[in-house]
């Protein structure tokens, strides 16, 4: 198994050489050669296996043999021993027609958890095995920030700085960076919004003598193995449905902003899992609905909504599903891509828009409906979403033809992290112990002005730069 990219200048290269990499170098994504299939036979087979095993029996198929199997397993095993429940991600049925995968049991009780947790740990075992300088780079607005540094905290080898604006991320999501001690962690809080912090790293990955005198590692979904790993609780969900309840396959809503949750279905379907419908589900920040309804590819203006971790325009996900789309057809994608970059949207004709929908179904969530979705669920099921997780509720509601089978909705993040939204219902909700500790702790941070150069002094003497 090699990984080339989506604009196809970059020349094959194997699994830990593409986690090192994040974005190609020639500005595309990374993508495998070929998809695996797993045979339907060999899926069933599968049924009662654990959430690591599951992820073992995926992850061999795309390592090549670069690490070996006792340490891919032992790499799985101690990624997910963090998680609080027996299951991991464990299943929850709602109704005969609905069940909720919780996806937020991890350290930071968001989804990030579930990639992160075992690419913290892929970082320390490449660290360690080829001697590498590992310096994590990222930008958040608030959840992959947490999961990262909750990662890779006190491991050796490893430097980790994310930036943060300043006051724009809930207050969980800055106590869960923030309190954390350990040196290799460098919080900045930016003087800007999110978009600002994205511009600045993204101005210092594009610096090529930066980024290799400092060995710059990036954590977002732009990076393959998180797509992958995410592709893992695809299979799981198929596997923990009861053996009748998924004979027809199964639908699956999912909460996304960057494409990345999604096109984690989408890649986890190509593999064999039988998804019928893959429903795509935004908030008002609505750029993948229009596409998948329209055919036209534009952001428009940002709006604040009470799901913060997808209030996202840009969806750099996006380029692997059109390459897929286009038949694997890099030049036409990088033409595409630059038609983009040039006129800022890009159009689908109309024979296109029927197979994108074919894929795909799309619905987004206004701020109203997210809302009374989690109050919905409280008072009928007695189950507290929290608002990425409505989201995902909600377009399942919307998503129509039921008479396809069961639906599994994805559940994102625990609601103990967005209180702020919570509370606006009147719904007082107890706080885990894990997260109503943090209150006491000191937090640790550097504020920094919106700039480029003021990030790279700070940089500078953070990072480490021998082996
Ligand atoms: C990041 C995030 C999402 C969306 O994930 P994408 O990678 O943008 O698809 C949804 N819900 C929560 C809670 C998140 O943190």
């Amino acid at each position: 198994m090699k990984y080339i990219s989506t604009r196809g200048k970059v020349a094959p290269i194997g699994f830990i050489d593409m986690f090192l990499m994040g974005l190609g170098e020639d500005g595309g994504l990374i993508v495998p050669e070929t998809i695996p299939a797993i045979a339907e036979e060999q899926l069933q087979a599968w049924s009662g296996l654990s959430f690591p095993e599951v992820m073992f029996n995926v992850f061999s198929l795309y390592t090549n043999g670069e690490i070996p199997d006792e340490d891919l397993r032992k790499l799985i095993e101690d990624s997910y021993a963090g998680f609080t429940s027996p299951d991991v991600l464990p299943l929850k049925k709602i109704n005969d027609e609905l069940s909720v995968m919780e996806l937020f049991h991890g350290p930071t009780f968001a989804f990030k958890d579930v990639a992160l947790q075992f690419m913290g740990n892929l970082y320390a075992y490449v660290a360690k095995k080829r001697g590498e300088v590992i310096n994590i780079l990222g930008a958040t607005s608030g959840d992959t920030g947490a999961s990262a540094i909750s990662s890779v905290r006190g491991k050796e080898g490893i430097q980790i700085c994310i930036l943060h604006p300043n006051g724009k991320v809930s207050r969980v999501q800055e106590l869960q960076m923030t309190t954390v001690q350990d040196d290799n962690v460098l919080n900045l809080s930016v003087e800007g919004n999110f978009d600002d912090c994205q511009r600045i790293i993204k101005d210092l990955f594009a610096d090529v003598s930066f980024k290799t005198k400092y060995h710059l590692r990036a954590i977002n979904s732009i990076n393959f193995v998180r797509i992958l790993a995410q592709a893992v609780y695809y299979f799981y969900a198929y596997l923990k449905l009861p053996a009748e309840a998924r004979a027809n396959g199964v639908n699956v809503s999912v909460p996304t902003g960057n494409f990345g949750n999604i096109f984690s279905g989408y890649l986890a379907k190509k593999m064999g899992v039988p998804i019928k419908q893959l429903v795509l589900a935004t908030n008002e920040n609505n750029i993948l609905e229009r596409f998948i309804r329209e055919g036209v590819y534009r952001p428009e203006g940002f709006r604040s909504t009470h799901s913060p971790s997808m209030d996202i325009q840009i969806a750099s996900n996006f380029e692997r599903y059109l390459y897929y789309f286009l038949g694997e057809d890099s030049a036409e994608v990088t033409a595409r891509m630059d038609r983009f970059k040039a006129e800022g949207q890009l159009t689908f004709t109309e024979e296109e828009v029927a197979r994108i929908q074919r894929d795909l179904s799309a619905y987004s969530v206004s701020n109203e409906e997210c809302l009374e979705t989690i109050r919905k669920y409280k008072e009928e099921h007695g189950y507290l979403l929290d608002p990425h997780s409505a989201c995902g509720v909600a377009a399942y509601e919307r998503a129509g033809n039921k008479s396809d089978g069961v639906f599994v909705s994805l559940a994102t993040a625990h609601p103990a992290k967005f209180d702020e939204a919570i509370k606006l219902i009147g719904i007082e909700q107890e706080f885990p112990e894990r997260i109503s500790e943090l209150f006491d702790k000191p937090q640790r941070q550097v504020d920094v002005d919106n700039s480029e150069a003021a990030v790279a002094a700070l940089l500078v003497d953070f990072y480490r730069v021998d082996g």
